[in-house]
């Protein structure tokens, strides 16, 4: 997707329709989920190119996303639809994952189970949309 080709509006419009197809493939969709697209100075988003928090008795979350027009690393390609499954999926892990230290082992296991995951969902999907 050439993002940079996209005004504002039409590249919101897209990130929107992208979150609400995962929501719903990932049983997500009661979930009231407000996503905020941002540049890199957003505190956030310093380390990552997403940030998600959430209160899970109320099934309500934040996202933010790095605005794919502010990437500008040529050797790795920011792919948004990635990063916004990867977020998602946090909210299943999220009844048993809240209070794990950010550098603990589970914390670092959970993170490469839900990047696994999210290339993998991503990838069959690319393929079945070919
Ligand atoms: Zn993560």
């Amino acid at each position: 997707m050439n993002w940079k080709a996209m005004d504002k509006t039409v590249r919101e419009g897209k990130l929107f329709g992208i979150l609400k197809k995962w929501q719903r493939s990932l049983g997500l969709a009661h979930w009231d989920i407000v996503m905020e697209i941002k540049d890199q100075r957003d505190p956030d988003l310093q380390e990552a190119k997403g940030f998600i928090n959430w209160v899970l008795p109320a099934q309500a979350a934040l996202i933010k996303i790095l605005d794919p027009v502010e990437w500008e690393d040529p050797c790795f390609r920011y792919v948004p639809e990635k990063t916004i499954i990867h977020e998602l999926l946090h909210l299943h892990f999220a009844p048993c994952c809240r209070d794990l230290e950010n550098n603990s082992l589970e914390h670092v296991a959970m993170e490469q189970a839900i990047i696994r995951i999210s290339d993998a969902l991503y990838r069959a999907d690319q393929e079945a949309l070919a």
